[in-house]
């Protein structure tokens, strides 16, 4: 068969190749109508089957909440309760004895019928429940089948699943067994996605349904980098893939061997290296890669379809799953930064962005800053306070928070500041006195320097010159303060910016869970004094590439560490 690319949407990052299996082959709906007779014992069968996936869903539920997964246990727990819900399990009963459908079709029909209602409201929470709804179907109805699990798991291996859609269900179980996804529809936004980014399984959706044309056992590739799906790769797509595969997976190992080690340049200076995420799997991951902590928690991510602000109970059980792998550990918690690409419903029209608009509603911060008091409790705690742009807000905060840690008898956290507008950097010597640590979110920082968009292909220079001065400006007015820098965004898993950013003094690097390996073991090839030598040389260079051609040793020195 000749090369056919099929483009998508990035769901999850990086590039997988092996042979197609479809999940949902021989989910066909069988036609057939059986006799009156065959009837009672192929409901009997149905609701058995329906009963049984409510008990796996429950026993994979308990393991994951054992490993503390527990965001992901509650929506297995979700799925349990559906399987057991009357109103579907009458459904499937009648759908057999007075319809005369068999058991697996009843399942598939009725369960089908759900999902198409919460599609049709069009609203995309509920959207993301209908995959969760179909993944139900598919367990039950193979269970009516007598299959006691999937077909052909243990040919897995080299898989790349394809499906219409996934809950998050099939994906925590496929961990392992399958090297990529891809989905003719589904969102970026749905637990499925999430659930792959965190498992490091790169995936691509809403490919459209030519996908489901694919051949099964055809081989194939995910490139989740670039968004497509390529079948029957040509040999040198095939061996550049394998290649990098074949790196990603060494590098990986070498990393978890390397995680006791610590996180000391060459000539002795520590930088810690802590994780950004948004989900316990991410959290989970970045711990077992050696993260110190989590430096990052970006809080608005659960709440993007939100209709209302998120109440204390809301944000206790977003916050709870990941606060309680970090018992001991840096937890850095961000208030909500809504506004900009993470407007929710609620707040459409509305201006601002980060605390400007957590300000403005003090029952909304005050809900936050009493689940994280909560939730935190046994965590070596920080709040970040995102888009700060002067002193007052931080203060503005602080009221906020004393009356309620006052009340519950904890001591009021580390408050920090997020420098990412260059007000807060130019500003830093007057912010720093309220806080006990600066974070630079380079992603913002830079677009707002150099009126850039974030998201454009290819990413943002955070090595311009002109942002690695504000950089240095934040760590001069920490200095004076005696507080510590993080720096959050990608330039810190960036191996053209993060070598500067050492340089500069960074003390703390937060980045994405799947670079956390990477990025220590790029600080133990570092030479502090080196990179400071350089660093402060590019400081008074005229654009980006004179950086670049400046930087170039320590790029090669990070080339040799993985
Ligand atoms: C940043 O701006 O660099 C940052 C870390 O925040 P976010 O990417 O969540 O806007
Ligand atoms: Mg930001």
């Amino acid at each position: 068969m000749t090369e056919r690319v099929l483009a998508g949407v990035p769901a999850s990052p990086g590039t997988a190749f092996g042979e197609v299996r479809h999940l949902d082959a021989g989910d066909e709906i069988d036609a057939t109508i059986l006799d009156e007779a065959a009837r009672p014992a192929a409901a009997k069968r149905a609701l058995e089957a329906l009963a049984r996936s409510a008990h796996e869903l429950e026993d994979l539920a308990a393991t994951l909440r054992a490993e503390g997964r527990t965001g992901e246990a509650d929506i297995l727990d979700a799925g349990m309760m559906m399987a057991e819900d009357p109103v579907l399990v009458e459904a499937v009963e009648s759908a057999v004895l007075a319809r005369g459908l068999p058991a697996a079709s009843a399942i598939r029909v009725e369960v089908e019928a759900i999902a198409a209602q919460l599609d049709m409201i069009g609203d995309p929470e509920l959207a993301a429940r209908a995959a969760d709804v179909r993944s139900l179907a598919r367990r039950a109805s193979r269970l009516a089948h007598g299959d006691a699990a999937p077909a052909d798991r243990s040919t897995d291996r080299d898989a790349i699943l394809v499906a219409s859609d996934l809950g998050p269900a099939d994906v925590i179980e496929l961990d392992g067994e399958v090297r990529g996804i891809a989905l003719a529809v589904g969102g970026v936004t749905g637990h499925a996605a999430i659930v792959a980014r965190g498992l490091g399984l790169p995936m691509v959706v809403g490919v459209g349904q030519d996908l489901l044309s694919l051949a099964e056992g055809e081989l194939c590739i995910v490139d989740g980098d670039r968004s497509v799906v390529i079948a029957s790769p040509d040999q040198e797509h095939v061996d550049t893939v394998r290649q990098a595969m074949v790196a990603v997976r060494e590098s990986r190992a070498r990393a978890v061997a390397a995680r006791a080690l610590p996180t000391v340049t060459r000539d002795g200076r520590a930088v810690r290296v802590l994780a950004n995420a948004a989900t316990p799997t991410e959290v989970r991951a970045a711990l077992e890669a050696g993260a110190d902590g989590v430096g990052l928690l970006r809080t608005e991510l659960a709440f993007l379809e939100a209709q209302h602000w998120p109440t204390v109970a809301e944000h206790r059980r977003s916050l709870n799953p990941t606060l309680s792998q970090l018992k001991g550990l840096t937890a850095t918690v961000r208030l909500l930064d809504f506004g900009g690409d993470k407007t929710p419903p609620f707040l459409k029209g509305v201006y601002g962005r980060g605390i400007e608009l957590l300000l403005d509603d003090t029952d909304a911060l005050s809900w936050q800053l009493e689940a994280i008091l909560d939730t935190g409790d046994e965590t070596e705690l920080r709040i970040l306070i995102p888009m700060v742009t002067e002193p007052s807000q931080v203060r503005a905060v602080r009221a906020a928070i004393e009356p309620i840690a006052a009340r519950r008898g904890n001591r009021v956290p580390l408050m920090a500041a997020m420098v990412e507008v260059p007000a807060a950097a130019v500003m830093a010597d007057r912010i720093a006195p309220e806080v006990g640590m600066f974070s630079i979110g380079t992603n913002d920082l830079t677009s707002f320097q150099l009126g850039i968009d974030r998201t454009r292909p290819g990413g943002s220079p955070a090595h311009h010159p002109a942002v690695l001065q504000l950089v240095a400006d934040t760590v001069d007015a920490a200095r004076a303060a005696g507080i510590p820098v993080e720096v959050c965004g990608e330039a810190a898993s960036n191996p053209l910016v993060m070598p500067l950013l050492v340089g500069l003094g960074i003390d703390e690097l937060s980045v994405g869970a799947a670079a956390v390996a990477r990025v220590r073991a790029w600080v133990r090839a570092l030479d502090y004094g080196e990179a400071s030598r350089i660093a402060r040389r590019a400081l008074n260079a005229e654009s980006a590439a004179e950086v670049e051609s400046l930087e170039r040793p320590l790029r090669l020195l990070l080339d040799d560490a993985g």
